[in-house]
C-alpha cells in the first residue's frame, strides 16, 4: 500500500475519513470503472471519479463534441468542438489527476461488442441518452454480473438507481417494456437544465465510489427521483421481479438481442405480443 508523498497529499481528505483510509484509497486506485456516454451524466461522474483517483476509467462514446453539449457536458470545452468525446474526456480527466488512466472506447456499444468491453471493468455507469443503449447495458451487466449505476434526466428532473445483479432489481424489473417510440422525448427535444445533470451524475459518482469502497447503503432496490424546480428528492422502493426476463428466476433472455428492434417494436400494441413470444 505504498503512496507517494504527492498521493498522500492529493488524497488526504479521503484518507482521513475512517470509512476510506489508506486501504480504501488503494482500492480506488486499483478500481476499473466504465462510463457509458461522455455526456451530461458521464461528465460529472467522470470528473469526480478521476479526482477521487479511480485508477482506470473507460469511456465509451462514439460521438463528437457539439456546441449544444457545452451547456452541461463539463468534460468538454469550447476548443474541443468537433473532437471525439472519448478523447476530449480522456484529456480532461487525466489533466485533473495523472494517477488516472482513461481508456477511450470510440465505438457505439452493441450486442456484439459490449460483453468484451465490460469484461475489463468492475463497475459500469450508464450515462446514455437512449432506450436501446439502456436495455443493452442493463442486460449485459446482469449477464456479466457487473454492478451498474443507472440514471436518466429530462427537463428539470432526474432519476437514479443502483443495480447489483443477484442482490436487487434490474432496469427491466423497473421498466419491463420500453416506451412506445416517440412517447418519451429526448433532452434534444424537450430540454434539460444543465445543473440537473450535475446533481444526478454526481450521485452516480458517489454510488460508484461506495461500491468500490464497500461502504454505506446504495440505491439498490430504490429509485431516487430529483425535481430541481421543487428541490425535492423522492424515493420509490423497487422490487426484483421473479418473472423478469433477464434477472428473474427463469430468464427468457439469455443472450443479447437486437435492442434497436426491441425498442422500436415494443409498446406499439399489436406487434408487442409477437416480440415477446
Ligand atoms: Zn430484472
Amino acid at each position: 500500500m505504498e503512496f507517494t508523498e504527492e498521493q498522500i497529499e492529493r488524497y488526504s481528505r479521503h484518507i482521513i475519513l475512517p470509512e476510506v483510509g489508506g486501504k480504501g484509497q488503494r482500492r480506488l486506485l486499483d478500481a476499473k470503472v466504465l462510463i457509458v456516454g461522455a455526456g451530461g451524466l458521464g461528465s460529472p461522474t467522470g470528473l469526480y471519479l478521476a479526482a477521487a483517483g479511480v485508477g482506470t476509467i473507460g469511456v465509451a462514446d462514439s460521438d463528437a463534441v457539439e456546441m449544444s453539449n457545452l451547456q452541461r457536458q463539463l468534460l468538454h470545452s469550447t476548443p474541443d468542438l468537433g473532437r471525439q468525446k472519448c478523447l476530449s474526456a480522456k484529456e480532461t480527466m487525466e489533466a485533473i489527476n495523472p494517477d488516472v488512466s482513461v481508456v477511450p472506447h470510440d465505438v457505439r456499444l452493441t450486442s456484439a461488442n459490449i460483453l468484451d468491453i465490460i469484461a475489463g471493468y468492475d463497475v459500469v455507469v450508464d450515462g446514455s441518452d437512449n432506450f436501446p443503449t439502456r436495455y443493452l447495458v442493463n442486460d449485459a451487466c446482469v449477464m456479466a454480473r457487473k454492478p451498474l449505476s443507472h440514471a436518466g434526466i429530462l427537463r428539470f428532473e432526474g432519476q437514479v438507481t443502483t443495480i447489483i445483479p443477484g442482490e436487487g432489481p434490474c432496469y427491466r424489473c423497473l421498466y419491463p417494456d420500453p416506451p412506445p417510440p416517440g412517447l418519451v422525448p429526448s433532452c434534444q427535444e424537450a430540454g434539460i437544465l444543465g445543473a440537473v445533470a450535475g446533481v444526478v451524475g454526481t450521485i452516480q459518482a458517489g454510488e460508484v465510489l461506495k461500491l468500490i469502497l464497500g461502504i454505506g447503503d446504495t440505491l439498490v432496490g430504490r429509485l431516487l427521483l430529483y425535481n430541481a424546480l421543487e428541490v425535492t428528492f423522492r424515493e420509490m422502493r423497487i422490487a426484483r421481479h421473479s418473472d423478469c426476463p433477464v434477472c428473474g428466476d427463469h430468464p427468457t433472455v439469455t443472450a443479447l438481442i437486437d435492442y434497436e428492434e426491441f425498442c422500436s417494436l415494443r409498446g406499439s400494441g399489436s406487434v408487442s405480443e409477437e416480440v415477446t413470444s
